[in-house]
């Protein structure tokens, strides 16, 4: 029973978290660090990153939440 409303929680925050990504194709987003420290996320961290299209914001909203499960927020927002 818990598993199933845990599921559910899951799902309703993806949906939001897919919206919030989806908004803003084409936009510059930043996020905080998560500790990985390569190169690539140091620049994300740095200078932000341009969500390119529907694809993108799907990978990255299912990034977000896989975070989120493990206890990273990546705190995705649109300025730095
Ligand atoms: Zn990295």
């Amino acid at each position: 029973m818990n598993y199933l409303i845990r599921r559910g929680n899951y799902y309703n925050y993806m949906a939001h978290n897919l919206k919030w990504f989806t908004n803003r194709i084409g936009k510059r987003i930043f996020r905080d660090d998560d500790g990985c420290g390569c190169n690539f996320c140091n620049d994300v961290v740095k200078n932000g990153l341009i969500v390119f299209n529907e694809s993108h914001a799907q990978y990255l909203a299912m990034i977000d939440n896989d975070f989120e499960a493990c206890g990273v927020k990546m705190n995705y927002r649109d300025r730095k």
